[in-house]
């Protein structure tokens, strides 16, 4: 039966790499019927502003599977990312990206490793919700939900239990970010005891990516967050030999998208000496994903013949030896067809395990009692003078909301800061609180009304709760 694929052929290098891989899938006999859809550059130049067609939406609908060379996004500007739209609007919450050496015929400082990066997907400083906050400041917020980690966290281990993997490593920052990364560590230790047969570690994600670079051979799946999955993918994939190689799947409830995990490669963009192995990687994975595992064995074991041939692109080419061209890369895997590798590991029909996939609605989210207790007002102020401003906002506290302090950056500025702090923004966070009891909205609002009245251009406030009595939200740091 033939599979409908909906496929964009990308930006930068990606019309070269996708054009080059859909030639070797149509001669491994390949059944996919490809709708070509327009996303990315050519859109935005249609002045469509989120880069995706209304044709790529409906025939998405239609086919639930996306194949997607990458995609430019503009840097700065009003433009969002494509993929980062898709990737959200459509669920896809799972972002797997398998790499493994294939040493001696690629050069790589580690030899022999296999390891499978599975990043959460639609969260984390990816939401993309930035603000400019005052002349000096801008703002990125780092969402994370309880539901959308446990998601990742359980897809991950199993992904691990479906393959036979033995361990999952989770990355994180937690020291630092205790409630954000603090979370998402949390529920890792509790999924981890649905799987004793796994072994489950927690690395502080900087150590962590330094010894996935130094010693990838001791990782096996790695989860972790969207965007230290995002750097620790390019770091493993590039330590296997070239970004060039590795292709991903990004999972949903309904829809699966592929693609490669690099970018779209303007610096070397139409001059045919990009490596379309990534690509063809993902389409690996999708073909695997649509039941025609026997076509991605043949094009697997013929594109593993060829690195063995040392036909290579520029970016993995041995030193002295004459790289090919993307097409004459492609024509090698075609004419390697029916081939297996002589001595890496062959490609099996039975690679392919159908992952059990988690139950957004039953997560481990648990009831627990909210109650406002303080909040904390940001004002832009371009004064010097702390203790100016601080006896200024601490003669507004009103009975049962009282400043507690004013910290800049993030730092303890008043009262009483050690260390004779120096602010040097003008952003300002002065926080109010009731230490015996609850706040209400109303008095929220006296408090922005008099620090109006006093002519402080408030411009944000965020609310501060315990739930069960536990303060989630952040101390400063010398408070
Ligand atoms: P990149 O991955 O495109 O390139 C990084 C380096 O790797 C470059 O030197 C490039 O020449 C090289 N490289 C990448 N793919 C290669 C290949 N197949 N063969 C040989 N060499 C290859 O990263 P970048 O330069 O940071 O990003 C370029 C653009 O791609 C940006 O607009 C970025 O937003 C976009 N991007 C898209 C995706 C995606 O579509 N999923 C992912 C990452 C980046």
């Amino acid at each position: 039966m033939t599979t409908p694929v909906t496929i964009a052929r990308g930006d930068g290098i990606g019309p070269e790499i996708m054009d080059a891989t859909l030639k070797i899938m149509e001669a491994a006999g390949a059944k996919i019927a490809p709708e070509f859809v327009v996303l990315g550059e050519k859109a935005f130049n249609q002045g469509i502003d989120n880069g995706i067609t209304d044709e790529a939406w409906d025939s998405i609908k239609r086919t639930s599977l996306l194949f997607k060379a990458p995609i430019t996004t503009p840097q700065g500007g009003g433009y969002k990312s494509v993929n980062v739209t898709l990737r959200k609007s459509l669920g896809l919450f799972a972002n797997v990206r398998p790499v493994r050496t294939l040493a001696p015929y690629v050069h790589t400082k580690h030899e022999n490793f296999n390891m499978v990066v599975v990043r959460e997907n639609e969260e984390d400083l990816y939401a993309g919700i930035e603000y400019r906050q005052t002349r000096d400041t801008c703002h990125s917020v780092k969402l994370l939900s309880r539901t959308g980690s446990e998601m990742i966290i359980r897809y991950a281990f199993e992904y691990a239990r479906a393959y036979g993997r033995k361990k999952v490593t989770c990355l994180i920052k937690d020291n630092i970010m205790k409630i954000s990364d603090g979370l998402f560590h949390k529920v890792f230790k509790l999924i981890a005891t649905e799987y004793p047969e796994i072994e489950a570690e927690s690395i502080i994600v900087d150590i962590g990516m330094a010894r996935i670079a130094d010693t990838p051979e001791r990782f096996d799946v790695v989860v972790t967050l969207n965007l230290y999955g995002d750097i620790v993918s390019d770091i493993v994939s590039q330590v296997a030999g070239s970004v060039g190689l590795a292709g991903s799947s990004n999972i949903g409830q309904n829809v699966a998208m592929f693609e490669a995990v690099h970018g779209s490669a303007p610096d070397i963009s139409g001059q045919s000496i990009a490596n379309p192995s990534g690509l063809l990687n993902a389409g690996i994975l999708m073909l695997r994903h649509i039941g025609q595992g026997d076509v991605a064995v043949k094009i697997e074991n013929a594109w593993l013949r060829t690195i063995e041939d040392g036909v290579h692109t520029a970016d993995i080419a041995v030193k002295g030896t004459n790289p090919v061209s993307t097409q004459e890369f492609a024509d090698a895997v075609i004419a390697n067809l029916g081939n297996k590798p002589q001595t890496l590991a062959e490609a099996s029909e039975n690679a392919h395990r159908t992952v059990k996939m988690p139950d957004p609605t039953k997560t481990t989210k648990s009831e627990r009692s909210k109650k406002l207790v303080g909040v904390d007002v940001f004002i832009d102020w371009a004064g010097k003078d702390i203790e100016k401003i601080g006896k200024n906002v601490e003669s507004i506290s009103i009975e049962g909301l009282v400043l507690k302090g004013i910290s800049s950056r993030g730092m303890h500025v008043y009262p009483n800061a050690e260390h004779n702090a120096k602010v040097l923004s003008d952003q300002w966070r002065c926080r109010f609180t009731n230490d015996n009891g609850s706040v209400t909205n109303e008095q929220v609002r006296q408090v922005l009304a008099k620090l109006e009245a006093m002519d402080y251009d408030w411009i944000k406030t965020e609310n501060l709760y315990t739930f069960d009595g536990d303060h989630c939200y952040s101390q400063s740091q010398g408070e």
